[in-house]
């Protein structure tokens, strides 16, 4: 850390030291000297029996409530259902209220911070929800300083997809790397992106609509109201109409992954819409890459629960998609971890606020 970081040792010593004897971090084996020599380095990371974290993952007709740990392990995690059309509001923090409740009293001691992760826009300097497709009763609810007086804690929200991508930052495959999107698929696509090390959010955290950006001006019509989006062409919604025009068994129900058997077991009319799924896809992807170029896209959701055939059938369409370029390689990466990949940003989001990290 020292070395990294251009520090004296005795710098770093004072700073962690505290969080040791705090319960914070803890110490694990030395590892030995490189060859360039040295004192053998002390690896620190989070201590399990350190304080925890409550995190939380709102969308449109559900709430998934965990208590974690600082090293990103689930300690507790519950489901609830709230039917968006009725109560309003009300009868989302009346949810809410009631799992937060219960994930904080399985800690032994009261959690950092509670971390909310929004399937919609949300305004991150204010900790309000700006809009949820199918979910009008949150559409403008201050549910950050709404939680904050309720449990008298911290409260991080930010929007689902970019909590993903903070979430692989601290605990997923996006750990050491300088720059990479996570891309979330399914009902609706998001992105979140680490830019030279650091989260890229917009001004009041108004980044990551790639669903929303443009793919067809002559498109069909968004469920934003405008035409040609991403996700005219590339969720779930898609891959399932499509499959119904294609006489495709079970077209209503059907995901990447049952999509990826079907062709394994020679079905055409599932292997054509697989890649065109897969290519589909890619596009955003390849989008992206030519804007930001991140290199690295780290997948969640449907895609991801495709496995191994649908990563490398988006990763060959995206990288057809771009022109090559020294020093540049796209690569398209899978994490399936299904809700807890959620709840860990949630929780990171707190985590990162409280270390003053890639804010
Ligand atoms: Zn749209």
């Amino acid at each position: 850390m020292a070395r990294h970081l251009g520090a004296n040792r005795a710098t770093i010593t004072a700073i962690v030291q505290p969080l040791i004897e705090e319960g914070i971090l803890v110490e694990n084996s030395p590892i030995p000297s490189t060859r360039v020599g040295g004192r053998p380095a002390r690896p620190i990371w989070f201590s399990p029996d350190g304080p925890s974290i409550a995190a939380m993952v709102v969308e449109h007709n559900a709430v998934h409530t965990a208590l974690m740990s600082l090293g990103g392990n689930v300690l507790f995690f519950r489901d609830d259902a709230v039917d968006p059309a009725a109560g309003g509001s009300a009868a989302f923090l009346d949810v809410m209220q009631v799992a937060l409740s219960d994930a904080m009293s399985r800690a032994g001691r009261a959690p950092l911070g509670i971390g909310v992760a929004v399937s919609g826009m949300v305004d991150t300097d204010s900790g309000t929800i700006v809009k949820v497709n199918l979910a009008e009763a949150l559409d403008g609810l201050a549910l950050g300083p709404e939680l904050e007086t309720r449990f008298r804690l911290p409260v991080q929200i930010d929007h689902h997809p970019r909590s993903i991508s903070v979430g692989d930052r601290m605990f997923g495959l996006g750990r050491g790397l300088e720059s990479f999107a996570s891309i979330y698929t399914g009902e609706v696509l998001g992105g979140g992106y680490y830019l030279g090390g650091r989260l890229h959010r917009g001004v009041g955290g108004a980044g990551g609509e790639i669903g929303h950006t443009f793919v067809d001006a002559n498109g069909s019509v968004c469920r934003c109201g405008r035409v040609g989006c991403w996700e005219t062409i590339a969720t779930v919604p898609w891959m399932r109409e499509q499959a119904k025009a294609l006489g495709i068994k079970n077209a209503d129900s059907l995901a990447a992954v049952d999509l990826v058997r079907l062709s394994e077991q020679g079905d055409e009319a599932a292997k054509t819409l697989l890649h065109r799924y897969a290519k589909n896809l890619a596009i955003g992807i390849a989008n992206l890459q030519q804007t930001i170029a991140p290199d690295t896209f780290i997948l969640h959701g449907d895609a991801a629960a495709g496995g191994e055939t649908m990563r490398a059938l988006i990763e060959d369409h995206a990288r057809a998609l771009v022109p090559p370029r020294p020093g540049s390689t796209l690569k398209v990466l899978s994490s399936n971890d299904g809700h807890l990949t959620s709840v860990s940003g949630a929780a990171a989001l707190v985590l990162s606020h409280q270390l003053a990290v890639n804010i």
